[in-house]
């Protein structure tokens, strides 16, 4: 009787602590998917994928610097009332056919920059190759439009490292192609050198982030996700995005338009007159980190006055 007890007792321990362990687990991964920066993509992302993405995922708010977590930017200056908004424009093999065949009539969310340029809002565009040379006329005028700075999104959206929700794998030989073409479409839109990267599917490793330094990219991923991604939820990417900003934000939303991101525009105008009542301004990518470096540039200052005070003190103390 007693054994049968002892057993049973240390059966109920055991479940015990599997329950308290498990709970410890799965608390854990909630609390760490609500800051954790996101992919937005695809579209077809299964979202038992996503869920596993959010739990394993870096993240940027740990980083030692503010600004990069090992040479990746997730956000700007937190001390700054600034934002700012990203759209990718994602073209692949396969959508190009859609696109050719007539079964996809557009792949260029217009609206949604006719409202950006309407209400004077600035945003950083991230177009892959194939998009540019495929709407070779809008990617000139969006070049020209003072209001937006263009980055590289890759030349046809491939993943770059693991299986990122489906996309296209390729080879280590294709990756340098793949950055390399958009590079001299850019140039050719804007004559002048591309400096940023978004990944597609923000996939990466250390190795992809390396490739980048050397032709003088730096990746830029986002801390906020619209999910708009074949989401037919106006309300839901109003609520993604407003819930979750804060000063130096990086946004990621869309501009295929429809069907893959049907809802991004429709969107935008309470995103935007929501955040300028906040009190927030829109800024590009660039000035977001130039504004970072001022204020690294200040923390520096600040810590040699400080240090040659105390240092005077010291002196004057006859230490
Ligand atoms: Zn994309």
């Amino acid at each position: 009787m007693d054994k049968l007890f002892l057993a049973l007792a240390f059966f109920y321990l055991f479940i015990v602590i599997i329950f308290i362990g498990s709970s410890q687990v799965k608390d854990s991964i909630i609390v760490y998917a609500d800051y954790v920066p996101t992919p937005s993509f695809t579209n077809d992302t299964p979202s038992a994928f996503k869920q596993l993405f959010f739990s394993v995922a870096q993240d940027g708010e740990n980083a030692v610097s503010p600004v990069t977590n090992n040479g990746v930017v997730f956000h700007g200056s937190r001390s700054d009332k600034k934002v700012a908004l990203t759209f990718d424009a994602d073209m692949t093999p396969w959508m190009k056919e859609q696109l050719l065949s007539g079964a996809v009539k557009s792949y260029y969310n217009q609206q949604l920059i006719d409202y950006l340029d309407q209400s004077q809002t600035k945003a950083t565009l991230f177009l892959t190759g194939m998009w540019i040379e495929l709407y070779p006329d809008a990617a000139t005028h969006l070049a020209a439009d003072p209001l937006f700075e263009l980055g590289s999104h890759s030349y046809s959206h491939p993943s770059f490292s693991g299986f990122c929700y489906g996309l296209a794998q390729i080879t280590q030989d294709e990756k340098q192609p793949e950055i390399d073409k958009t590079q001299q479409l850019l140039v050719g839109l804007t004559k002048k050198q591309n400096t940023l990267f978004r990944f597609p599917g923000g996939c990466y490793a250390q190795d992809e982030i390396d490739l980048l330094h050397k032709k003088g990219l730096q990746a830029i991923q986002w801390d906020v996700v619209g999910d708009d991604g074949f989401n037919d939820s106006t309300q839901a990417i109003v609520a993604n995005v407003l819930k979750n900003v804060q000063n130096g934000s990086i946004i990621v939303m869309h501009m295929n338009g429809y069907p893959n991101d049907p809802k991004t525009s429709d969107a935008l105008p309470e995103i935007i007159t929501t955040l300028k009542l906040r009190g927030y301004t829109f800024v590009t990518i660039s000035e977001l980190l130039s504004q970072n470096l001022t204020s690294a540039k200040s923390n520096e200052l600040q810590y040699l006055r400080n240090y040659l005070l105390s240092d005077k003190q010291l002196t004057k103390n006859g230490v």
